[in-house]
């Protein structure tokens, strides 16, 4: 049993004035400091897989492959990355002006915002809390973070390895739950990253709107999965499944449900089973490709929701005193039944019939934007006609998950699956403030004649 030591409340106001003192400093500015700490978490990364494995395994049993491919692999290369290009992104910015201004050299000055506060969830708790802190070292901020309390092993070993590798003058690990994070949401930050659900988001953004305090919100919801019946179903059910399956759903981009007309359905149901066979001859709960639900009152949340559902369970539906949950798929799902009542987050894969693919996005647009829409089909019209008529996140065709491997564009919410982004460059910017620095010249003088009193009708006519 991992025991995680909460950081004293009394000493967050301290640990927030410390940053900012060594903020003031300017400490945090030189490109050459920043790019040292981002290297720093590469090598925490490279030197400390084993404990990172070791840690996440014992949180939610995550198979090592998994935490590998989408962890500590990501982390490394991100740091490293980050440092990479850390110069392009931090220089200043000349502003392409007409020819009368061009003298006053407007530039985009690249300013880290301050100190940050960057609040993580459990399901992805290396790279997720990691993430916005490279983006946070990258541009010149000094930063709390706050891991989940959901993942305690993961939680305590990046108390113990960032204050290790990484300057403790200006990055910080806050450890505990609501208490803690409360008390950190009393403090003024210079920005709030937060990623987790939209009900706790709503009490950080008011707690930041005190301070007026810009925040990202990193949210979910129920990304859905359109299929076009002419798709080759046998790939599509392969390609859901594996965003469905990796950490047993507990993805914030897992596919949440599919519509298919209904005459497929059951075509895709039977290459689902097929699927499933394959990959976990010995049944997902046996399995050491599959992990486990974070908590027990998780799954008591998944078993409800399943229980009361008025769909078809065609495979899966057993749970285990050990977390398991098996991959689970529902047919004939209705709009108002029990699993499109919220978002799963787990390995409960809805199957909803339409009549037409016009239903099927008439079905998405009556439901808050998604972080991502799905969409099987190699109709170019088709394609179209869901890009121009929906709205979510991000748009993905053909695939699911495998989109978060893209360092280049930005992974993002719109309305209810949040604002603000990140990955790279995109969460440097976060931190960034961009701020016009203009230089008015004496030589410039003639040509601003024209604003001075008095208002001659001569001038009045130029
Ligand atoms: P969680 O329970 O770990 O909570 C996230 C953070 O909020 C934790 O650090 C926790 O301590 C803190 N918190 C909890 N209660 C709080 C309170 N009352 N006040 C202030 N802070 C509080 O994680 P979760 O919310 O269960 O995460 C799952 C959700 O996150 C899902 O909706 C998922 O889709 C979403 N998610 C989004 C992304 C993304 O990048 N868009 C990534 C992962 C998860």
């Amino acid at each position: 049993m991992v025991e995680l030591k909460h950081t004293v409340v009394d000493e967050l106001p301290k640990i927030a004035e410390e940053l900012r003192a060594t903020f003031r400093s300017g400490k945090t500015r030189p490109l050459a400091w920043r790019r040292h700490q981002l290297h720093q978490v590469a090598r925490m990364m490279q030197e400390n897989k084993d404990e990172f494995t070791k840690a996440i395994a014992y949180d939610m049993r995550k198979p090592a492959l998994e935490v590998y491919a989408a962890e500590i692999g990501p982390i490394t290369e991100r740091a490293l990355k980050s440092a990479e290009q850390l110069e392009e992104w931090a220089k200043p910015e000349l502003v392409s002006v007409p020819d009368w201004q061009k003298s006053w050299q407007p530039t985009l000055t690249k300013m880290p915002k301050g100190v940050v506060l960057n609040i993580a969830p459990w399901n992805y708790p290396i790279i997720l809390t990691l993430q916005p802190l490279i983006g946070a070292i990258a541009a010149g901020c000094c930063c709390v973070v706050k891991p989940s309390e959901l993942a305690p092993a993961i939680a305590q070993l990046l108390a113990d390895l960032v204050s290790r590798y990484l300057d403790p003058s200006a990055y910080r690990i806050v450890n505990g739950a609501v208490t803690e994070t409360t008390k950190l949401l009393e403090l003024k930050w210079d920005h709030i990253f937060y990623t987790g659900n939209g009900r706790i988001a709503r009490i950080v953004a008011a707690a930041a709107a005190k301070h007026l305090t810009p925040v990202t919100l990193e949210l979910g919801g129920k990304s859905p999965v359109i299929v076009d019946p002419s798709y080759d179903l046998e790939l599509a059910a392969k390609r859901i499944l594996f965003g469905k399956a990796c950490n047993a759903g507990q993805i914030c981009v897992a596919p949440d449900y599919v519509l298919i007309p209904r005459s497929q359905q059951d075509e895709l149901v039977e290459a689902m089973k097929a699927r499933i066979a394959e990959c976990y001859p010995e049944g997902t709960l046996k399995s050491d490709s599959y992990g486990r639900i974070i908590s027990d009152l998780h799954q008591k949340r998944l078993k409800s929701l399943l229980n009361a559902t008025k769909g078809v369970v065609v495979t899966g539906g057993q749970t285990d005193d050990d977390r398991g949950f098996e991959l689970t798929i529902v047919k004939d799902v209705g709009k108002g039944d029990s699993l499109m009542s919220e978002e799963i987050f787990g390995p409960i894969l809805p199957i909803v019939p339409v009549d037409s693919m016009d239903e099927a996005i008439a079905f998405v647009n009556e439901r808050p934007h998604a972080l991502v829409l799905y969409a099987f089909t190699e109709d170019p019209q088709v394609k179209q006609q869901i890009t121009d008529t929906t709205a979510s996140g991000s748009l993905v065709f053909n695939d699911t998950f495998q989109q978060l491997s893209v360092n280049e564009t930005p992974f993002s919410g719109v309305g209810e699956s949040g604002y603000g982004g990140q990955v790279m460059k995109y969460t440097f910017d976060g931190f960034t403030h961009l701020r016009t620095t203009i230089d008015i010249p004496k030589e410039a003088e003639p040509t601003l004649e024209v604003r001075y009193a008095p208002y001659t009708a001569e001038k009045l006519s130029i």
